[in-house]
């Protein structure tokens, strides 16, 4: 590769990340450039050990260097309630908070289908997947209170309520429009204690 083609290829590999178009790859690409060679290679092997070490749980989507994440495997969780959220590092604050004894399920984002519209996310499919097997009681819906998080929240209600599971939202002392991941350990548990259950939709 030439020399241009080098700095062109980290440019367009850096557009592959979200929210990157290419005057922001661009400068990020500059930046790299100009960075100390030991911190710059750094982040290339952090981006090989995130890729080499980790992948998501089978069962619940959780980050994990195993098949099926700590919590997923523990004897000591309640099986029989599942807790709905969008991305893993709202299960970590949940976690902390040590209120919070039952699994969890991860969407990896808001799922936003249009009203009517059948998603076919895989986070989703296996949601199902998990509830017909039977033994879950209970799903908690914690999506964010953006306008995506209500109106996943919405669809998964529709979607789960026909197998004849008790679906509850958390309540939400939490502003609207915060994420979950940003909310503190006491709103976080004040919203899960306040949880309602969802009448049929
Ligand atoms: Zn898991």
């Amino acid at each position: 590769m030439s020399r241009q083609g080098v700095f062109n290829n980290l440019i367009e590999q850096l557009m592959a990340l979200p929210g990157v178009g290419q005057k922001s790859a661009q400068r990020l690409a500059f930046f790299i450039l100009k960075m100390e060679p030991e911190a710059a290679k750094n982040i290339g092997r952090a981006i090989i050990d995130v890729k080499d070490r980790l992948a998501f749980c089978k069962t619940c989507n959780n980050i994990t260097e195993h098949k099926i994440c700590s919590i997923c495997a523990s004897p000591k969780r309640e099986t029989h309630k599942v807790l709905v959220i969008e991305e893993p590092s709202t299960l970590h604050v949940i976690e902390r908070t040590g209120e919070y004894k039952g699994l969890y399920h991860i969407l990896l984002g808001a799922l936003a289908p249009l009203p009517g519209a059948k998603t076919t996310a895989p986070s989703v499919q296996n949601l199902v997947e998990r509830l017909e097997k039977g033994s879950i009681t209970e799903v908690i819906i914690a999506t964010n209170p953006t306008i995506e998080g209500e109106a996943t929240a919405i669809y998964l209600t529709r979607l789960i309520q026909p197998l004849g599971i008790k679906v509850s939202r958390i309540a939400f002392g939490i502003p609207v429009g915060i994420d979950l991941e940003y909310a503190d350990e006491v709103s976080l548990v004040k919203s899960l204690q306040g949880r309602r259950e969802i009448g049929p939709l």
